[in-house]
């Protein structure tokens, strides 16, 4: 059996919401996998009557097709799309069997509109969270558009084939044979990387904002719902909704919520900005604020929208390390998320750069599927909490080096290792490694803020009460600002105040 006994109970209930029938073109081999993918055939078969499943040669064994009776979707799964692809199965099978997607009508429509021939190619693992969005938003593309096609590919299936092609980070997507992108990517991203993007003009010729929120995580979110509650003219503007959560797998301290998972959350968001009217402009980049008559915000594309106040709330991203070779080979070998790209690194060797918190749960992940892991610590000690640690320590399979300072992240098309001097000796020492998960904290995105408002050593804006800065009409939430703690419910508490900030500050003004 390759369904346990919940996924199949689970598996039955959409199968219920099927709206017609899907024909199911397997190619399978002698090998294990191949007879896996064949068992799970006759089971699901065995659930729906509305199911066929014949056999087929596909250009990849095992991969399987999910069409309409008659008709090519051009849906492919290389390898069986359990764990975490496993959604992105039912959702091929509703989709391909009727079922609309659940995706805006504007967006739909763009594909629709999509001419020419677009094959991708998607290389997931099993276990990573990101992977799963952009195979179905691919998948979504495929069923909508009769020239558009997408195989997914289980790297761990096609092990030689992701290593003939040099992937080393999942999702990777090609195009046409082509590398593409990589990262998790909403539908929305992919669209804007194949269509033509909306002109400045549109944006220009915007009304002035009441309130106009800059980014869309949890604390512009919560900004924005705040500011459109009051019935006035809000706007948000965003790189990427959902912001880090988009990255988080498991969160346990959103209160009220005893478990739920960060691209989950994302969509709660998103849905619930939706219920106002707040005009939501996303894959939009703010590169400058100045204060004339209105606070200006000019966009990446030239644009520039303006309002009677701003909320700043543009959020952390990844530290980098910051020494050659680190651009370089990102996704080849140089690697920021462990869920996602660990299993890449099975059986091999890989370094993780941190002793805090998260590179100490990264280095425990990673013992689990890697050769060996060899955590590196810039100062004298690990900074982890010491239940982490234990646990650390009791790995057969993991190092702690401190005291390092990295120099170099070396290679030639890929990373084959890491040079860094020992702070206490001096030393200089190479070790040879095939992956590193760099894992030392987090930088505020406000570098394009310039001296607009006033910032602290660290680059995050200076709050007072309100979440005012120091230019009247601005103000900041979220981890973006100098608040000592960086979690979701503080960042929306510190949206809700800087809005009923900005509220008060209209009314007086
Ligand atoms: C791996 C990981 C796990 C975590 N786990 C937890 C957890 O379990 N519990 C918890 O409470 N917290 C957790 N956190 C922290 C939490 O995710 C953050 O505190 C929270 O997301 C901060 O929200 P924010 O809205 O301030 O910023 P962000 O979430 O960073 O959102 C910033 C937004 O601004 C946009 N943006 C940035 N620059 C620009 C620009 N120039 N123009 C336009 N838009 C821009 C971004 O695209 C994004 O939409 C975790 C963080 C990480 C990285």
């Amino acid at each position: 059996m390759v369904l346990d006994g919940d996924i199949k109970a689970q598996l039955a209930q959409y199968m219920e919401l099927m709206e017609g029938d899907v024909h199911i073109q397997v190619s399978a081999g002698s090998d294990p996998v191949s007879q896996d993918m064949l068992g799970l055939m006759d089971e699901i078969v065995a659930m729906s009557s509305r199911i066929r499943v014949e056999k087929a040669e596909l250009s990849r064994t095992p991969s399987f097709s999910v069409n309409r009776p008659g008709e090519d979707t051009g849906i492919v799964f290389a390898g069986i799309p359990l764990g975490h692809e496993f959604t992105s199965f039912v959702l091929a099978l509703l989709q391909v069997s009727g079922r609309a997607p659940k995706v805006d009508p504007s967006v739909i429509e763009l594909i629709q509109g999509i001419k020419g021939q677009y094959n991708f190619e998607t290389f997931v693992s099993l276990s990573c969270h990101n992977c799963p969005d952009v195979v179905q938003a691919l998948n979504v593309m495929s069923v909508l558009n009769p020239g558009i096609s997408h195989t997914m590919i289980d790297g761990a299936a096609f092990k030689d084939e992701a290593e003939q092609r040099g992937v080393m980070a999942v999702p990777s997507v090609y195009l046409n044979g082509e590398a593409f992108g990589g990262g998790r990517m909403s539908i929305e991203e992919i669209l804007a990387k194949i269509v033509e993007a909306p002109s400045a003009d549109e944006f220009n010729s915007k009304e002035p904002f009441d309130v106009l929120v800059v980014g869309g995580g949890p604390a512009g979110a919560s900004s924005a719902i705040y500011a459109a509650r009051k019935g006035i003219r809000t706007g948000i503007v965003a790189e990427r909704f959902g912001g880090q959560i988009m990255d988080t797998v498991g969160i346990e301290n959103f209160i009220s919520t005893k478990y739920t998972e960060g691209p989950k959350l994302a969509a709660s968001l998103e849905e619930h900005v939706k219920e106002y009217n707040v005009d939501i402009m996303k894959l939009q980049r703010a590169v400058r604020l100045e204060k004339k008559d209105y606070v200006e915000v000019e966009l990446e594309n030239g644009a520039v929208l303006r309002s009677k106040t701003v909320i700043l709330s543009t959020g952390a991203r990844w530290r980098n390390v910051g020494v050659p070779g680190e651009a370089e080979f990102k996704n080849k070998g140089v690697a920021y998320c462990p869920h996602c790209d660990g299993p890449l690194f099975a059986g091999k060797d890989v370094a993780v750069i941190g002793g805090g918190n998260s590179g100490v749960e990264a280095a425990i992940d990673l013992a689990g599927i890697v050769k060996h892991v060899t955590v590196l610590e810039f100062n004298d000690g690990l900074k982890a909490d010491s239940v982490l640690q234990q646990r650390l320590h009791s790995l057969p399979n993991v190092t702690v080096i401190t005291n390092v300072a990295t120099k170099e992240f070396t290679g030639t098309d890929k990373l084959d290792g890491i040079t860094f001097t020992d702070r206490v000796s001096g030393e200089e020492r190479h070790i040879e490694l095939q992956g590193v998960f760099v894992q030392i904290g987090l930088v505020p995105n406000t570098e394009w803020l310039g001296d607009a408002v006033e910032r602290n050593r660290m680059g995050e804006i200076i709050v007072d009460a309100r979440g005012a800065t120091t230019l009247p009409g601005v103000f900041a939430a979220g981890d973006c600002t100098n608040s000592p703690f960086k979690q979701i419910i503080i960042s929306m508490g510190s949206g809700a105040t800087a809005s009923l900030g900005a509220f008060d500050y209209l009314i007086r003004n």
